[in-house]
């Protein structure tokens, strides 16, 4: 283990309550969390786990996985819980340790992690983080390193779940666009290269959407052949997409009603959150058969 949990500062990352503030009501997050996992498992039929999407978002593919049959639980800080507070992440950890979570989405947030930034370093919208300085570059302007110190933490709990998922063979899904500095941290290294691992690259144009935005899925745990949907890529030339025929949309700027595009490209396209529930889904009914094989003998 090579991290976790740094000293906290003042600013955005709330000390006193370990964890990020965001503006909305002060939460006991761990209360509410329990109450989530029984109001999740209150639901019939399904079998008693759950499929939890953390850092969720609007939270697709938990949707997905819910027509599919799954309880699920959506984590999402602006609904009050922050998985950067030890004490949300540690009962976490003891879902994935105890078999209660059967699957997991993480998506933590990517956009202090980007590669897209260029300029000089420690400049105004120069890069925060260089090859050499991938937690953050010493003496950002103040703005840049409060978007760090959350990019930090958000990633740090992100792989701290992730491991903890490897180590108790939990299929789960690690996403971030394929510019993402994090997939050259150490932890994520020694993920990526792991006999249980299969990372893939899509684009989101071949699920739907008018922007290609190139994205890398580390899945743990889940067999190759469930990710054949997944591995698809734009293969156009001419600059045009090959789905649409025509140009991808930049995700610079605003569109019409002036939302910016990378705001809007923020979701997973549905078609994509369904192809990801679906494989976490066969993952887990797979491991279930391998269980029950292994009891009959
Ligand atoms: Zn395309």
């Amino acid at each position: 283990m090579f991290f976790f949990y740094e000293k906290r500062e003042s600013g955005d990352i709330d000390s006193s309550k370990g964890g990020i503030t965001w503006g909305g009501p002060t939460v006991p997050a761990v209360t509410q969390l329990r109450q989530m996992l029984r109001r999740a498992l209150r639901g019939g039929g399904a079998p008693p786990v759950i499929f939890v999407e953390a850092f969720a978002g609007c939270g697709r593919v938990a949707a997905a996985a819910r027509r599919r049959g799954w309880r699920t639980v959506q984590l999402e800080l602006k609904q009050g819980i922050d998985l950067t507070d030890p004490h949300v992440l540690s009962l976490l950890e003891g879902w994935i340790s105890s078999g209660v979570i059967c699957a997991l989405v993480l998506a933590p947030p990517c956009s202090s992690w980007s590669v897209a930034r260029r300029g000089h370093p420690r400049s105004p919208g120069g890069p925060p983080r260089t090859p050499q300085h991938l937690w953050g570059l010493p003496g950002l302007p103040p703005k840049d390193a409060a978007k760090v110190r959350v990019g930090n933490a958000t990633m740090k709990a992100a792989v701290r779940l992730l491991q903890k998922c490897a180590v108790h063979k939990v299929p789960v899904v690690f996403e971030n666009p394929i510019g993402s500095r994090c997939f050259q941290l150490p932890a994520l290294r020694r993920l990526l290269s792991a006999p249980f691992a299969v990372p893939i690259t899509c684009d989101f144009c071949r699920f739907g959407t008018r922007w290609r935005k190139r994205t890398r899925l580390l899945f743990l745990h889940v067999p190759r052949a469930a990710l054949d949907k997944l591995d698809m890529r734009w293969t156009g030339r001419s600059g045009l997409c090959s789905v649409t025929g025509k140009p991808h949309i930049i995700l610079q700027s605003c569109d019409s009603s002036g939302i910016p595009w990378t705001q809007r490209a923020e979701a997973y396209p549905k078609r994509l959150a369904r192809a990801m529930a679906s494989a976490l889904s066969s993952a887990v009914d797979e491991m279930h058969l391998q269980r029950l094989h292994t009891l009959s003998q």
